[in-house]
């Protein structure tokens, strides 16, 4: 039997009275029961807010350390979630996209959590902005983390992608979360929370579950706490709108289902590579986790001529997929999650009838309805402008709905009848019917997915929502944004708009700001190790002259013989140039001579440069000097980390000519 436990206060809470019966998706009898009695909203938050100072203690490359070393950990381990997968009607392959999928996605949030947020603990927010003429006072925008928790309510046909996808963000922002997963899979996410609290990992309390009703704890919650939820569109408007939730201030984002649409290009003619691309897709969204993903094409929506042809690939391409026992490394269609769900989806497809056809229905396998079985549905729906329901109702399992239309911006209109869905993937090789397609339905749509030859081999697939991209829809699909890298972080932050001189700035955000103290002082920053570089060290280097015989050596030596540099009536008739000026890149390369430390030390490469701005010529005889500041710090391996240097060059009256971001690796001391 299978009887996951909540997982509250740091303690693990069988079933009790409260919990409810679980059948199993494959043979319909009980297989299980899972919740018990709400926990107290109190105890779960008090618990919950120890850890979250815990996670704030840390900096954000230490979180994303942490969910790296946690994505090891399950990966290591995901043998013991494969083998409960089968009880959710999944096969090994639909498990992939939960398990792996769930674990690739703490994978990628790790690794953007070093590349893209700063080695510290305030996020920064776009640049610096100048808001008065003399620099003595800036603005800036930063984002901290929340000090509450994230409630994160998951639907069932992701119970660890579902979590980690959410928590991942979570735990790199700083806030601990609160995971109830939907009671009938419940069971494969308390045995994917147990890894993760046998890890030892997180800060005990960063994920508490809740197995069952979650009691009180919405009404509970407060301004500082973010509730994400994912399931039917009826459930989040229960929730959205609880009259307690509404008054706390609390920030709701809800992922719920959509009517997904894939258009089939103009172009794309039966024969044409697009053509067998949309079919190949169209019969893997319908069957893979048997339809019950969020993301799934419901309509499908075809050059009106195309209509037959298109039912009849489709339909030739379903008829060897019968449903089969998940377990079975054979089967490629499993069961829906329930009996209950089977039957939801039967009942929808009655509701559909009156506007669409059944056009092809698959063999059954025998299994009957007491079951989770069903045979991939197609139905096909003539009046696609007058018709409503293909438009509104998602039967969550193996169905979709073929439709005609008449142009490219009739197919748009088509797709955004959904009022507003996660995807909508378009299958051409036009880049005019791209453009088309996206500017008129992409305000519909939280993704457009396109795909034709040229990238058939390493396209995505419609349904993989990734962790790089934002994934989430307007309207109908709950307006919710998830995933998109570090925009999924900033849900469980905190935006701020700081403005102060530019000390203050460079303190509270750890990064040196132009106008804050310089600290000019020996050694040579270079002969630092990288723990002994303090923000702020700067180095002023004497001035060298610029001669015209460098220019024309430097052109000579390059081949940049641009007129600008060679020509003195060409270059003074540019707007730009007085007359023969020097090269950017001759006057970068000075830079470097004249800040190098030229022996061997702990500066290991420069690996590059940032934002480089030439902002005034220099002419021959003008002298150059260089201010080098440390600006930021990055751990990057045990041997060595990034410095980030403010670089700016000056001409002999102090004016600016150039700026730019330096970049080195510096060794640690041994
Ligand atoms: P659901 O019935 O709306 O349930 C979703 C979650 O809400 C479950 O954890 C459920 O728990 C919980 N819940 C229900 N009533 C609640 C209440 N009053 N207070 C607190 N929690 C409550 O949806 P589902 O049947 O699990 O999932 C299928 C739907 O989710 C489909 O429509 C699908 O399109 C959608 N979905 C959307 C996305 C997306 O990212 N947009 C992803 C996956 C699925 P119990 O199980 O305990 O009732």
């Amino acid at each position: 039997m299978l009887e996951p436990q909540s997982y509250v206060a740091g303690a693990w809470v069988p079933p009790d009275t409260a919990a409810r019966e679980v059948l199993s998706p494959v043979t319909g009898a009980p297989m299980g029961r899972a919740g018990s009695a709400p926990p107290d909203p109190a105890h779960l938050l008090a618990h919950a807010h120890a850890a979250g100072a815990a996670l704030r203690g840390m900096g954000f490359h230490d979180r994303a350390r942490l969910l790296k070393a946690l994505a090891q950990y399950l990966d290591a381990r995901k043998d013991t979630l494969y083998a409960l997968n089968p009880h959710t009607g999944a096969t090994r392959k639909d498990g992939a996209f939960d398990i792996d999928g769930g674990i690739g996605t703490l994978f990628v949030f790790a690794s953007k959590g070093r590349r893209e947020m700063p080695d510290g603990d305030v996020y920064l927010d776009g640049g610096i902005e100048a808001l008065s003429r003399g620099g003595s006072f800036l603005g800036q925008h930063i984002a901290v983390p929340k000090r509450g928790v994230a409630v994160q309510i998951n639907a069932f046909n992701f119970p660890v992608w579902g979590m980690l996808e959410k928590l991942a963000p979570a735990i790199l922002a700083g806030v601990p979360a609160i995971v109830k997963p939907a009671t009938q899979t419940a069971f494969l996410t308390e045995a994917c929370v147990r890894l993760i609290v046998e890890s030892g990992l997180l800060p005990e309390g960063a994920v508490q579950l809740i197995v069952g009703s979650p009691g009180g704890l919405i009404s509970a919650l407060g301004p500082q706490d973010t509730v994400s939820f994912t399931g039917s569109a009826q459930t989040a408007l229960t929730l959205r709108s609880m009259p307690e939730l509404v008054a706390s201030g609390a920030v709701f984002i809800a992922e719920q289902d959509s009517l997904n649409a894939a258009i089939l290009g103009p172009d794309a003619a039966p024969g044409s590579a697009e053509f067998g691309l949309f079919i190949s897709e169209a019969a893997r969204e319908i069957t893979t986790k048997a339809g019950q993903k969020c993301t799934a094409i419901r309509r499908m929506i075809v050059p009106e001529h195309h209509t037959g042809a298109v039912i009849e690939a489709l339909s030739a391409k379903l008829a060897p997929l019968i449903p089969g026992d998940p377990a079975a490394e054979a089967t490629r269609l499993g069961a829906l999650v329930s009996p209950a769900q089977r039957a939801d989806v039967v009942a929808q497809c009655g509701r559909l009838a009156g506007e669409a056809r059944e056009v092809f229905r698959g063999d059954s396998g025998g299994f009957g309805e007491e079951t989770g079985f069903l045979p991939p549905t197609l139905l096909h729906c003539a009046d696609p402008d007058g018709a409503r329901d293909v438009h509104r109702i998602e039967a969550f399992g193996p169905v979709a709905t073929v439709m005609g239309y008449r142009d490219t911006s009739h197919a748009a209109e088509l797709a955004n009848r959904g009022g507003g869905s996660l995807v909508t993937s378009l299958f051409s090789a036009d880049p005019a019917v791209a453009r088309l397609i996206t500017l008129e339905s992409a305000a519909w749509h939280g993704r457009i997915y396109i795909n034709n030859a040229e990238s058939a081999r390493e396209a995505t697939g419609h349904g993989a929502p990734l962790p790089h991209m934002i994934h989430g829809g307007p309207g109908r699909a709950g307006g919710g944004e998830e995933l998109g890298g570090v925009r999924g972080v900033l849900h469980y932050m905190q935006r701020t708009a700081v403005q102060g001189p530019p000390g203050m700035l460079t303190a509270i955000t750890g990064q040196w700001v132009p106008g804050s103290a310089e600290d000019v002082k020996e050694p040579h920053p270079f002969r630092l190790h990288f723990e002994d570089i303090a923000i702020g060290h700067t180095l002023r280097t004497p001035a060298r002259e610029v001669t015209l015989a460098d220019i024309e050596q430097f052109a000579e030596f390059t081949g940049d013989t641009f007129y600008a540099h060679m020509d003195e009536a060409a270059a003074a008739a540019n707007p730009f140039f007085p007359g023969r000026v020097a090269h950017g890149y001759l006057l970068l390369s000075f830079a470097a001579g004249l800040f190098v430390q030229p022996d061997p030390g702990p500066v290991l490469a420069n690996t590059g440069l940032n934002a480089l701005r030439f902002e005034q010529p220099v002419s021959p005889g003008d002298r150059l000097w260089v201010r080098l500041t440390a600006k930021r710090k990055t751990r990057r391996t045990e041997e060595y980390g990034e410095v980030a240097w403010h670089a700016t060059l000056y001409n002999q009256g102090d004016a600016r000519v150039a700026e730019y971001e330096l970049l080195t690796m510096v060794a640690h001391a041994a």
